[in-house]
């Protein structure tokens, strides 16, 4: 491009900058059409998708299944509010009981609300069941944790982006290190009025970070030891993901209360679920918790096809083999270029730490200089680069996009 060309994609970017706030800094790239694995922008260019938006698009942009249930059930009936049944939740609740094996489900729409939910559950579990003092509750957070923007979540956030100027916090948070079953345990003996401890079974967001094999199984067993709900915010993690229907089903482990988002939808809709037993779900009486679009049955025609195209086409499976195949490439790489610190993941949720401080800019220009060959990504935490492309993908497509990583990674190497 010329310095004077202005683009369709200027246009549209500039409208962004001019019009909407600037919470974001997106790479500049305008999407307008998707399909499996691939994006285009508005000039008409294909890339890759590495993103899959946060996870959201497990089962690949716009899948016919989920697109068609979409249509049909919009036809028909989108929105009635919680003040009526309408004739798809309770089909929907059975189908995530189900499918994630608890009693009961409660729908809400976006991933932080379900995280909210789950912290809900856990206080009024806390106070009715455990019996916990009136307003003493207390839930446990691992640092780097990230379950949303809302007061209430980033009170547990140790990233100053995400809190400074937002104070006061919520009070009844502990931090504790991530990993750390020996502080775990410390906290727990230390503290009666502990009713949760909310966890990421891999800290998507903190730049994809797995914790040691059997954490989730010694986490399990504290929590039941002391008497404290485990609730696994599997938001970004969940839904086939890291090669498992759940993270948590590497180790075999079930939490307390499960919270799912993103792919629950395929990318189609926002929504989210908390899963929980009798004990722990009937804690919440009519009128203590709700949300207008929550369970609407929109979202749940949604549901049920997004989860049936992981099933049905053995998504989990596709990730669990692509990501040995992905993290193999990738360290054939590092062997190649220093610029490679560090290669992480599980299943298609994985990130390349970048051989820098967090402040250095170098991973932002990699994810530019990708974006300029055809595959988006995006740095987290500013020297990490998360690789999470759409579990629809293919054996040579993955190759094919590790061949324009490897490329990329060597022309900065040298
Ligand atoms: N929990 C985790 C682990 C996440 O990664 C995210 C978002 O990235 C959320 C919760 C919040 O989801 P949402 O952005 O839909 O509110």
């Amino acid at each position: 491009m010329t310095a004077t060309e202005y683009t369709h994609s200027d246009y549209l970017i500039g409208l962004e900058k001019n019009y909407g706030a600037h919470n974001y800094k997106p790479i500049p790239v305008v999407l307008d059409r998707g399909e499996g694995i691939y994006v285009w922008d508005v000039e008409g260019n294909r890339y890759f998708d590495f993103l899959s938006a946060y996870s959201a698009v497990n089962q690949g942009h716009c899948h016919p299944r989920i697109v068609e249930a979409l249509i049909q059930q919009s036809q028909k009936l989108t929105l009635t509010s919680r003040a009526f049944y309408n004739s798809v939740l309770g089909e929907c609740e059975k189908f995530l009981c189900e499918y994630f094996g608890y009693d009961k489900v409660l729908m809400m729409n976006s991933g932080v609300e379900g995280g909210e939910t789950a912290l809900k559950l856990t206080r009024k579990w806390g106070y009715q069941v455990k019996g916990i003092p009136q307003n003493q509750a207390k839930t446990v957070y691992a640092a780097g944790n990230f379950w949303g923007r809302t007061l209430a979540a980033i009170s547990s956030s140790t990233d100053p982006d995400s809190t400074d100027d937002y104070g006061p916090f919520l009070p009844g948070y502990i931090i504790i290190p991530y990993n750390d079953l020996t502080a775990l345990e410390q906290i727990f003996q230390s503290d009666p009025n502990i009713a949760g401890f909310m966890v990421e079974p891999i800290q998507g967001e903190a730049g994809v970070v797995v914790p040691d094999e059997g954490y989730l199984r010694g986490v399990r067993a504290l929590c039941t030891k002391y008497n404290v709900l485990f609730i696994a915010d599997e938001v970004q993690t969940g839904i086939g993901r890291t090669g498992k229907r759940l993270a948590c089903d590497h180790e075999e482990v079930k939490p307390d209360i499960l919270v799912l988002g993103k792919a629950l939808s395929g990318g189609v809709y926002p929504v989210s679920c908390v899963l929980a037993n009798d004990e722990i779900m009937l804690t919440i009486k009519p009128g203590q918790h709700g949300s207008t679009y929550g369970g609407n049955p929109l979202a749940a025609a949604v549901t049920m096809a997004a989860l049936s195209v992981v099933k049905d086409e053995k998504l989990a499976e596709n990730a669990q083999y692509l990501g040995e195949v992905f993290r193999e490439r990738m360290r054939q790489i590092q062997t190649k270029a220093s610029l490679i610190q560090e290669v992480r993941g599980k299943g298609l949720l994985n990130a390349i730490v970048i051989n820098t401080d967090e402040e250095s800019p170098l991973a932002w220009h990699i994810c530019l200089r990708l974006k300029d060959l055809g595959l988006l990504c995006k740095q987290t935490h500013g020297n990490k680069i998360r690789f999470a492309p759409p579990l629809v993908i293919t054996e040579t497509q993955l190759h094919e996009a590790c061949d324009l990583i490897e490329k990329v990674i060597l022309q900065f190497s040298v």
